[in-house]
């Protein structure tokens, strides 16, 4: 007989020691946007740096779940749109763009920009940008658990590879899953969804060929409404509003972001858990068929369109966050706040993936300086109630944030800044003899903007903000 039912009793796994397979001053878990700038960061900086990634190759979210879009790059700054992170990012865009894989930065709603780029030639860069740094890959390493020393702090983060089980012994832990797998398993508080437990909608990317471009002309724009018909006609249902289907920088190529992923009692798919996981990649794989149906009936120019990829795994944008020394809200978004703290800023509005909808939440562009700062607390987990864990940094999509401030600052823009940022930090505290909570920020800040940041205003960044009158 066999059966899934959650419900059998457990079974016991004998106690076993591991291998070592390498001691580095700092580890890093997972190799997506934050992760790699994390890695890059920190080995810049002088340290021993190991990155653990479960795939066989960098990216995340942009190349695993095949966003192939950067968004949060630029802000629009009292009407002028612009870049606002640079640093790590700004050398992984030159490589990509060496690879000829960055498209030009296309407009979004006419507030801001974001820019398409070629999947391959983002895991080459950022392969390549890595081996520069001197940082240390380790694919196919799916870390499932940690150890922690006497006073509390994590020792070591036991990976599962095809070698076996190893252990990956750090004096600095940068956790960037994602997910907050590392702090979770520390007993780190996180938190996920809203006040209800609601989180962002996964989807499933794919990515249409044979589209002819000149016939297809900017169907982006009548997509919508296309749609908008085929249901009402009765012949096709979808799973959202909001598509985002647009042109890859070869326009024979589209990326379609349509599918909405949710459980049987309507919920979001949840990207912790094992189940909800697999039933979602089948639901999307079915999404998708159907969608290749409308386009290839109902849109001119997709007549002979094909699913020329669809990702290796569903798209998550939210599962757990740091609950941190600070959490950026929803109102420091749209009120484009300041911190004391700055690492460097986010540009990107409230995008939330609700149930069949994506809802759209600006800062008063272009009356305002169209980005907020994000401050280095946001990757710390409380000092109150980390239960002595005080060697972790938390970066990226599960970085303390609410629920609503996370709609935002997820995007790759940011996820840059943080990890640069936990990197940089996480280098700085070991060169000093400082805990993680007790660094200088001010030598952070200097730190970074000598090493190419943008952190976003006068208070901590006189030196570019000087002949940008502008900012404000
Ligand atoms: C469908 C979709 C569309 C999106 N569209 C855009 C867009 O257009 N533009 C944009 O900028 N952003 C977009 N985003 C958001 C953005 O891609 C992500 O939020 C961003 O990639 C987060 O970066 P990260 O480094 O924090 O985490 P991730 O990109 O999620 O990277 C985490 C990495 O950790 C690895 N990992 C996780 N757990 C483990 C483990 N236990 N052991 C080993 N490795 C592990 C993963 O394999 C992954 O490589 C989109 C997201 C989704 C889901």
């Amino acid at each position: 007989m066999t059966s899934t039912n959650s419900h059998l009793a457990d079974v016991s796994e004998p106690a076993r020691s591991v291998p070592l397979f390498g001691e580095f001053d700092v580890v890093v878990l997972g190799g997506g946007p934050a992760g790699i700038a994390a890695a890059s960061a920190a080995a810049r900086n002088g340290a021993s740096v190991l990155l653990a990634e479960r795939y066989g190759f960098l990216g995340g979210m942009g190349t695993a779940a095949g966003v192939t879009n950067f968004c949060g790059l630029h802000a629009n700054v009292f009407g002028d749109i612009r870049q606002v992170v640079h640093g790590v990012a700004s050398d992984l865009l030159e490589r990509m763009r060496a690879l000829d894989g960055l498209s030009e930065p296309h407009m979004i709603m006419r507030k801001t920009l974001a820019q398409a780029y070629d999947m391959s030639a983002f895991k080459c860069a950022a392969d390549g940008l890595l081996a520069a740094d001197g940082v240390h890959l380790l694919f196919h390493a799916l870390a499932a658990g940690m150890l922690k020393t006497e006073d509390g702090k994590i020792d070591a983060v036991l990976l599962e590879t095809k070698s076996g089980r190893v252990a990956v012994r750090g004096r600095t832990f940068i956790d960037c899953s994602g997910d907050a797998d590392l702090a979770h398993w520390a007993g780190v508080p996180t938190e996920k969804g809203d006040e209800s437990g609601h989180m962002l909608y996964p989807t499933l990317m794919f990515r249409v060929g044979e589209v002819d471009a000149e016939l297809a002309g900017e169907a982006w724009k009548t997509i919508p409404k296309l749609m908008d018909e085929a249901e009402a006609s009765g012949e096709f249902q979808f799973p959202r509003r909001g598509a985002i289907v647009r042109p890859m920088k070869r326009a024979y190529e589209w990326r379609v972001n349509v599918t909405q992923l949710k459980k049987p009692d309507g919920s979001a798919t949840d990207g912790t858990d094992a189940r909800s996981l697999s039933e979602g990649e089948i639901e999307g794989r079915r999404q998708i068929v159907d969608y290749i149906r409308f386009l290839r009936a109902k849109v001119p120019g997709f007549e002979q369109a094909y699913a020329l990829d669809i990702a290796p795994q569903l798209g998550i944008r939210e599962t757990r966050r740091l609950v941190g020394e600070y959490m950026l809200t929803a109102e420091d978004v749209l009120q484009c706040v300041d911190f004391e703290d700055s690492i460097g800023v986010n540009g990107w509005p409230l995008e939330k993936h609700v149930a069949g909808d994506v809802q759209w939440m600006w800062p008063p562009i272009p009356d305002c300086r169209g980005y907020n700062q994000l401050p280095y607390r946001m990757m710390l987990p409380r000092r109150s109630s980390a239960n002595g864990v005080e060697n972790l940094l938390v970066a990226g999509r599960c970085a303390s944030m609410t629920h609503d401030g996370q709609s935002a600052a997820r995007v790759s823009g940011a996820c840059f800044v943080m990890g640069q940022a936990a990197g940089t930090a996480a280098a700085l505290a070991l060169q000093a003899g400082r805990s993680l909570h007790d660094l200088d920020r001010r030598k952070l800040q200097d730190r970074l903007l000598q090493q190419g940041a943008f952190l976003g205003g006068r208070a901590v960044n006189a030196a570019a903000t000087a002949s940008r009158s502008a900012f404000r």
